[in-house]
């Protein structure tokens, strides 16, 4: 559970040359030239068709695998049904539909993170580091679904027509052990972490961070160094972890790049995450939808039955309702993300407030954004719809404008 400064929630795959090589310290805070606008709208136009063809394909895969193989007498169902325990069974039923799901969707991640991001000097990863990030990805997420999907179907045959109940709260407690234990568990699987303790202007950076993060609850020594220059340009912060493991990430694209002042603005629009309580409300936000999410599921999983001629038995519910389950999880997620969208788009602003009511910077908010934009070729103001579909940002445009309200 993340909040963070930037367009991209995770930079993970966006990555750029060398600081020293791309970046004019000179001219970075100062507003994109034509020439710079027009290369950030074209990147920002192919790496919206890739996420839409991306989405398309996913979608078609999977109605097409629930209506010809989701059935009771599909060959594969009949070659999945063996001797196996049936945990197994599901299990083996997810990592099929997974490495289907990935060798068609391979083309388009290798095209928008790597192809596009070297094209436009993002990325200083070579293939093979590119490769095995991606690599590390799709284990993770083979790893989560082999155990939670089983999960799932355990408590349809346990817990019967009010599984969907107790799977939402599950999916909330999860939630909120993820959020503890993504900063120290997943993070540091794709970037090294460290604390702030090294660089020549350290002393006066921690002595500002302790001033403005004075009375939040979080101390200096929650403030991480992410390494991130060695694969990419782009600059990012972020707030993450619960309880304990509450911390703020700077990147070092940021923290070696930026004027101390822009840092401070920086990570003040991260204490407002903490102080506004945003990484909470997102959870109990998530909890709410998986409700409703999971009511649908069970809802259209019967029906599914009942039109392959069965009466629904919940004590022995069918596994080949899986990829049935995925598709409505994809659509239900996917029609409710303008609205999770709309809901991230207030919080940044009201981080963005506070950064500006606490910090009185508000020429070095203004350069940061800049230089946000810059470096990471950011469109200052992409299509409206675009913005309402798919950002969890406002557009930079908009933010450098409330500086000025
Ligand atoms: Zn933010």
């Amino acid at each position: 559970m993340e909040e963070s400064v930037g367009k991209e929630k995770q930079p993970e795959t966006k990555s750029p040359s060398d600081p020293e090589e791309s970046l004019d310290i000179g001219k970075v805070g100062e507003s994109m030239t034509p020439e710079e606008l027009a290369e950030a709208k074209a990147l920002g136009q192919r790496e919206l068709f890739c996420e839409l063809a991306g989405r398309v394909i996913d979608l078609i895969f999977l109605t097409a695998v629930a209506l010809l193989l989701g059935r009771p007498d599909s060959w594969l169902m009949k070659w999945i049904a063996g001797d196996y325990p049936v945990t197994f069974q599901v299990a083996l039923f997810m990592v099929l539909l997974l490495a289907g799901n990935m060798l068609i969707s391979f083309p388009f991640s290798f095209y928008a993170g790597h192809v596009l991001q070297h094209r436009y000097q993002l990325s200083r990863q070579s293939f093979r580091k590119w490769f095995w990030r991606w690599g590390k990805r799709n284990l993770l997420e083979v790893a989560f679904a082999v155990v939670l999907i089983p999960g799932l179907y355990w408590l349809i045959w346990l817990c019967h027509d009010w599984w969907w109940l107790v799977a939402a709260a599950g999916f909330f407690l999860l939630s909120v052990i993820l959020g503890q234990l993504a900063p120290v568990l997943i993070l540091p699987i794709f970037y090294k972490v460290k604390p702030l303790d090294e660089g020549e202007r350290t002393d006066e950076i921690k002595e500002r961070l302790h001033r403005i993060s004075a009375g939040t609850g979080i101390a200096v020594e929650g403030v991480f160094r992410m390494e991130m220059s060695a694969e990419t340009s782009k600059a990012n912060a972020m707030l993450a972890g619960l309880g304990k493991t509450r911390r703020i990430l700077i990147g070092d694209t940021l923290l070696d790049h930026f004027t101390v002042d822009e840092i401070e603005v920086i990570f003040a629009h991260e204490i407002g995450h903490h102080v506004h309580r945003h990484i909470w409300k997102l959870i109990c936000f998530g909890g709410l939808y998986s409700l409703v999410g999971f009511y649908v599921c069970n809802w259209v999983l019967g029906l599914w039955i009942e039109l392959n001629g069965a009466a629904i038995d919940y004590a022995n519910f069918p596994i080949y309702t899986l990829p049935l389950l995925l598709l409505v999880i994809t659509l239900f997620s996917t029609s409710l993300e303008p609205l999770q969208n709309a809901l991230s788009r207030h919080f940044e602003r009201q981080a963005d407030r506070y950064a500006l009511k606490q910090t009185s910077f508000r020429e070095a908010y203004q350069s940061a954004f800049r230089k946000l934009a810059r470096q990471n070729k950011d469109d200052p103001s992409p299509n409206r719809l675009e913005v309402i579909l798919f950002h969890s940002h406002p557009p930079i445009a908009e933010r450098l404008a409330l500086a000025d309200s």
